[in-house]
């Protein structure tokens, strides 16, 4: 299919996959978009606690095509905050061996920090945890806060106050808080391999980013949007530009497609012109010059854009690097093999505690199912 964009190697680092029923409307997406190989984030969930088996999964099905950055199991938190960084470390080296290719934390998300019981990530709690990955190299993506408007009620959207992320009214961590601690454990670790998801909210800041950027030269960000971003992106596009030839090694090629379904509700499928959408909104931007515009009603929390965005028109070797180079830096240049027998001892694992959890959190619904569809998946592969 015809492409209006760079024919080029395009890896997506971060896509949610949020239920293994999407696997065909996921591929059918990514051969239209010719996009090359995907990286599966994984967030935890209320229900089933993981959603790392879908991901391994879909990996099982391709594996030369997908990434998987496994998410934390963060029955941790309930059970034994303070000492969560030791547990953390050892399963930073469970997901490595069952063929995870990195780690996926949305536990910087505020309205996911203030539901989970997460000690403060420069606490000592957390400390072995930190330690272990930057030992390993092991590259994590972090969502750390959100867009700064969030935090004041003049300035939300009102498509972001409708999912309830308005967070100023004094239950929610302060995002310059948040900031300083993620800081605090880069410079006692300063080789962690992080990419932070969403220009680590910085898209309005961009001196401020670029002072981050170099004094941790394993710190990345990723582009995914935040419509925000691209709005802020377009406020001086030369500045931008500037910043993005600057920072070509750090930067990393992202959509949040699935991000939909995640939020929404899974069995809706994964929404192909939606996802398009974001793909277009990213690439339009990095490779075309001029102003570019989309639809109003067309994105899924991309509210009411005004005016035009502008792009700014990366030279190839640039796009090369954030399209796949930057990304195949951090984990290797093909994704890592699958070990069935540490996936199905992980599988039968959590087809356990994810009852005990419910027992112990009166209201909370288990589902169990996937976990078992899952299991059945790798006995008979
Ligand atoms: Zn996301």
């Amino acid at each position: 299919m015809d492409s209006p964009f760079l024919d080029t190697k395009i890896i997506d680092c971060h896509i949610h996959y949020p239920h293994p029923d999407l696997s065909s409307n996921l591929i059918k997406i990514l051969d239209r978009n010719r996009i090359t190989s995907c990286n599966i984030v994984c967030t935890p969930h209320y229900n089933r606690l993981s959603l790392v088996p879908d991901a391994l999964q879909l990996k099982a099905n391709f594996p030369e095509r997908v990434y998987v950055f496994g998410g934390l199991d963060i029955s941790a938190l309930f059970m034994q905050p303070e000492t969560c960084g030791q547990y953390f470390a050892e399963y930073a080296e469970k997901l490595a061996e069952m063929g995870c290719d990195g780690i996926k934390m949305i536990e910087g998300k505020p309205d996911m920090r203030r539901n989970l019981p997460t000690p403060d990530f420069d606490s000592r709690s957390y400390e072995p945890y930190w330690a272990k990955i930057e030992e390993m190299g092991f590259p994590l993506v972090f969502h750390v806060n959100d867009p700064e408007e969030f935090w004041d009620k003049q300035r939300i959207p009102d498509w972001a106050l409708k999912q309830g992320w308005f967070y100023g009214d004094g239950s929610f961590i302060n995002n310059e808080a948040q900031y300083s601690q993620v800081i605090n454990v880069l410079t006692r670790f300063p080789k962690l391999k992080i990419i932070f998801a969403h220009f680590f909210f910085l898209s309005s800041q961009l001196e401020r980013l670029a002072g981050y950027l170099d004094r941790f030269p394993n710190m990345h960000v990723d582009l995914t949007p935040g419509i925000e971003m691209y709005h802020n992106f377009t406020q001086d596009s030369q500045k931008s530009r500037d910043f993005f030839i600057k920072y070509q090694d750090r930067i990393l090629y992202g959509t949040d497609i699935g991000a939909k379904a995640l939020l929404s509700d899974p069995s809706g499928g994964l929404d192909v012109l939606e996802s398009g959408m974001r793909i277009s909104l990213v690439r339009n931007f990095l490779e075309k010059d001029g102003g570019f515009r989309f639809e109003e009603g067309q994105g899924f929390l991309f509210g009411k854009f005004e005016g035009d965005f502008q792009s700014i028109n990366l030279p190839i070797n640039v796009l090369e690097k954030i399209y796949s180079k930057n990304f195949e830096k951090l984990t290797g240049l093909s994704p890592k093999p699958l070990n069935k027998s540490a996936i199905l001892a992980e599988l039968e694992r959590l087809s356990i505690i994810i009852p005990a959890m419910g027992a112990a959190q009166p209201g909370m619904a288990v589902d169990t199912s996937v976990v078992e569809k899952v299991k059945s998946y790798f006995l008979s592969h």
